[in-house]
């Protein structure tokens, strides 16, 4: 048995349809909408404390009841997670506020929080005796399913935008992946996928199956974690198909009934995205339940070039009820952000994470981040695989790229 004893069912998040983790694979037959893991978290509770956690693995798979595989199992596992939360005491005191952290994801395997994601969804397809995965991506999922599916000994099928940074192709195919490029963006890519896909492929898009999201909640559970079991009032999250939104979200809801963070006390989560792409901040703010898809979509921040997602209905309710908000930067503001938040950390940051602190230093000004918060900023991957973006900021920037 390779499921977790905990792990109960899975239920939709739509129609709330109750399935069985054995057979149901994809989306819910019933409404086509995500599936979401569920657990028993009463019994949970009773076998673990969360001081337990302290002397375990210092990767995400240190909270292994609530992930879905066996405890006697091993997980395809490169030591992602458990990465650092770093302070930027200067730009919280420049701007009153209680502390300003920054969740580096640059070190993980790939050098994206995508390794999270694909070690539960390659651990959990292998262990439903999986042979070839497949996903369309815009560029680091594309990676990260190439390394774990390396890991495993399993077949790697990667469709990406034919001008998706050059790093991300490199990557997969050095990686053993076969590696497509398609015109167009990510949704084109996944249609081609579907066209070509062998009946042996397992398709492991985002929010297609229910695992990567359980990989990216861990995050949540990081934070509160190195938090000292609380949460921040604030958070950005720079929002392409949104499973790290989702997944934090779910941690904070699992985190409650664990009894492990006090109830009620949930932060104001925020979408960030960037005005060449930005289908959930015009969903927000028209006040709809779902997004039309974006026409045209434009961005060096290949991780927000997601003109449409599948899982839009349970982000934009995330959003509006942590009382959060989405915001779209422009493009310049984003590649300025990379260069100042790699610079004031010390860390090259994924364009993704300059996005994130252009939207920060918006929402300061706009008063809704408020005097004495905590907030905690996503940097979600490493600007070394960006190198086309990095260097168009720097050539924004006046200032010359060496060599
Ligand atoms: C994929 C990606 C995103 C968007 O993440 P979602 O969880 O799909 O919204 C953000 N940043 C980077 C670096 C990414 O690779």
């Amino acid at each position: 048995m390779s499921v977790s004893p905990y792990l109960t069912h899975l239920e939709c998040t739509a129609c709330h349809a109750r399935l069985d983790v054995e057979r149901a694979r994809g989306l819910c037959p019933t409404c086509g909408r995500p599936l979401a893991a569920r657990y028993d978290l009463a019994a949970v509770r009773r076998a673990v404390d969360r001081r337990d956690l302290a002397g375990r693995v210092p990767s995400m798979w240190r909270y292994r009841e609530v992930l879905p595989l066996a405890p006697e199992a091993e997980p395809v596992s490169l030591g992602e997670g458990f990465t650092p939360l770093l302070p930027l005491p200067a730009l919280a005191r420049a701007h009153g506020l209680g502390a300003v952290w920054v969740k580096d994801e640059s070190g993980n395997p790939t050098g994206s929080f995508k390794a999270r994601g694909l070690s539960a969804a390659v651990t959990m397809a292998r262990a439903f005796g999986a042979t070839a995965l497949a996903l369309p991506s815009a560029g680091n999922a594309g990676g990260a399913l190439a390394a774990y599916a390396a890991a495993a000994g399993l077949a790697a099928h990667v469709f990406v935008p034919e001008d998706c940074p050059r790093a991300f192709v490199v990557e997969a195919t050095a990686l053993g992946a076969s590696v497509t490029l398609v015109p167009g963006v990510i949704t084109d890519a996944g249609r081609r996928l579907r066209e070509v896909a062998a009946a042996d492929w397992v398709d492991l898009s985002t929010l297609k199956e229910p695992y990567r999201v359980e990989g990216k909640k861990t995050m949540g559970y990081e934070l509160a974690e190195q938090l000292g079991w609380s949460l921040p009032d604030v958070i950005l999250y720079p929002t392409g198909g949104g499973t790290g939104l989702v997944g934090m979200d779910k941690a904070f809801g699992e985190l409650e009934e664990l009894g492990w963070i006090p109830p009620g006390r949930r932060p104001r989560m925020v979408s960030v995205q960037v005005e060449g792409c930005a289908p959930i901040v015009r969903a927000f703010l028209a006040g709809a339940a779902e997004a039309t898809p974006w026409e045209d979509p434009r961005t060096l921040a290949a991780g927000l070039r997601v003109p449409a997602a599948v899982g839009d209905r349970w982000m934009l309710e995330i959003l509006r009820a942590s009382s959060g908000t989405a915001i779209a930067v422009p493009e310049e503001e984003m590649l300025a952000g990379t260069l100042a938040l790699s610079r004031a950390l010390g860390v090259l940051v994924a364009p993704e994470g300059g996005a994130v602190l252009a939207a920060f230093e918006r929402l300061v000004a706009s008063g809704f981040v408020r005097p004495g918060e905590r907030v905690v900023l996503f940097n979600t991957g490493s600007g070394l695989k960006y190198l086309e973006a990095v260097e168009a900021a720097l050539a924004a920037s006046g200032a010359r790229a060496a060599g």
